[in-house]
């Protein structure tokens, strides 16, 4: 059982910040539920569904979703879920999906809190250019930096590392401008309720502040 005081942890933070990396720790140490759009959003696209075909231009060129279908796969996701304690990475991206989110929140009496992982741009630039993913479980090795782990089988689940299609410069560039033109509104709606951890650190440190300012317990079973 799950004895965390918060039930809904967003994360948020420029594309390559570690929200992933984080959301992954809290989750297998603390029992959430990983909520990651991206990672939806790339299985649907994977999976050739009627969604994923609608979706998959959006992602290729980095360019967000609609709210409507983005939220639409969140919402449908977290009511077949039995569980009430998740971790948002990657969503909300925009007003719209941070005022939906705070509805569904509000109306299954959910508590939450809101942790900006800050990281400059050339920090950004690097970790994501020198970084691969498995198109299997949608892990992300950012450790490898090297294009001579390409094709290497995942440590999880043994599918070949790759890069991800939308890991380039000319598409970072268009996802980090988004990103700075969308944030700022969002941090304006959740106000005071937004507390910031420095994402420059090491990952371990970094989960190590998360711990510390979301007050967490242990995971018993
Ligand atoms: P990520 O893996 O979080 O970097 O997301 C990859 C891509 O998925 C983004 O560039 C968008 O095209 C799409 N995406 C992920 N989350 C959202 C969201 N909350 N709203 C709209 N589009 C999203």
């Amino acid at each position: 059982m799950v004895s965390n005081l918060v039930n809904a942890v967003i994360l948020l933070g420029a594309p390559g910040a570690g929200k992933g990396t984080q959301t992954s720790l809290l989750c297998n140490e603390y029992g959430f539920f990983r909520v990651s759009t991206g990672d939806i959003i790339r299985v649907e696209v994977k999976l050739g569904s009627f969604l994923g075909k609608t979706v998959a231009h959006f992602q290729d060129k980095g360019q967000l979703v609609p709210d409507d279908l983005v939220s639409e796969l969140v919402f449908s996701r977290l009511r077949a879920l039995e569980s009430d304690s998740f971790v948002f990475d990657g969503f909300p991206r925009t007003l719209a999906q941070a005022i939906k989110l705070d509805e569904y929140l509000q109306a299954s009496s959910l508590s939450s809190s809101v942790v900006l992982v800050d990281v400059p741009f050339e920090s950004i630039r690097t970790r994501i250019l020198g970084r691969l993913y498995c198109p299997g479980c949608q892990s992300i090795f950012s450790s490898l930096a090297s294009a001579a782990y390409e094709g290497m089988p995942c440590p999880s689940c043994g599918v070949q590392l790759a890069v991800r299609p939308d890991d380039n410069i000319e598409v970072l560039k268009d996802r980090y401008d988004i990103y700075n033109r969308e944030i700022g509104p969002i941090l304006e709606y959740y106000g005071s309720r937004v507390r910031s951890v420095d994402g420059t650190q090491p990952s371990e440190m970094v989960y190590d502040s998360l711990v510390r300012l979301l007050e967490l317990k242990s995971f018993q079973c």
